[in-house]
């Protein structure tokens, strides 16, 4: 008897048809996994906004005073963004100085944490806390620290309910860039280095921000600089 074999159009129509079937099948996934990091991204940072806007509620301004004590004076902008999201998250939750600290998952973006090589430490409780470098970046304030008002590090100059337009002033985003460049203010971005740019694309070409109305939303980066004032808006304008 004749063994049948495939013809090599045969064979050719195949393999094209299952490579098709396959990617569509991988990239479905694929989006179905981005999807839902973005649905945890946005459900972290509106956990870390309610946490930031109660603190405001009740002390008229975000959280500066560390509740992480270490009796250290707050003396530059370097330390005024680490320490503001410090204040926030529980000492239990973090181990660490101000300026080294580890933390849970829960204060960074799924997208960044997987993508990028974050160092972690492990605390006695045997969780795993990743470096505070690469948390959820707090947006900078562009104005200067000496125009006759209070220095940056004192108490109610970052009165959250002052704020003139808080649904178009971004807080908390995904991280991040080093640099002080034009577009994205986020703090905090050593993991992103030079002029690159991962906050654009930290979910499909997004990134998930928090803004004090309390609402998040996921911009590219045009609309992060058109509406939202990209490099150079200033704490209340
Ligand atoms: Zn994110």
């Amino acid at each position: 008897m004749k063994k049948r074999c495939f013809t090599f159009p045969e064979l050719v129509f195949t393999l094209t048809a299952l490579s098709a079937m396959a990617l569509v099948l991988f990239s479905g996934i694929f989006h179905i996994r981005e999807r839902a990091k973005g649905e945890l991204c946005r459900s972290q940072l509106e956990a870390f906004g309610k946490m930031t806007l109660s603190y405001n509620e009740t002390y008229g301004t975000v959280p500066l005073t560390p509740l992480w004590d270490t009796g250290k004076k707050l003396v530059s902008t370097h330390n005024l963004y680490l320490y503001w999201r410090v204040g926030l998250i529980p000492k239990e939750k973090g181990i660490g100085s101000p300026g080294n600290c580890f933390f849970a998952k829960d204060y960074f973006c799924p997208s960044l944490l997987e993508r990028k090589n974050v160092s972690s430490k492990t605390a006695s409780d045997g969780a795993l806390l990743y470096s505070s470098n690469c948390s959820y970046g707090v947006r900078r304030d562009t104005r200067n620290v000496n125009e006759g008002k209070k220095n940056l590090w004192e108490k109610d100059y970052f009165d959250l309910a002052a704020l003139n337009s808080p649904a178009t002033f971004n807080l908390y985003g995904c991280a991040t860039r080093r640099t002080t460049g034009r577009a994205i203010r986020f703090y905090f971005s050593r993991l992103a280095g030079g002029n690159t740019d991962f906050l654009a694309s930290a979910h499909e070409g997004k990134a998930g921000i928090w803004a004090p109305d309390g609402h998040t939303e996921f911009i590219d980066r045009d609309t992060l600089e058109k509406t939202f004032g990209g490099n150079a808006r200033c704490w209340n304008e």
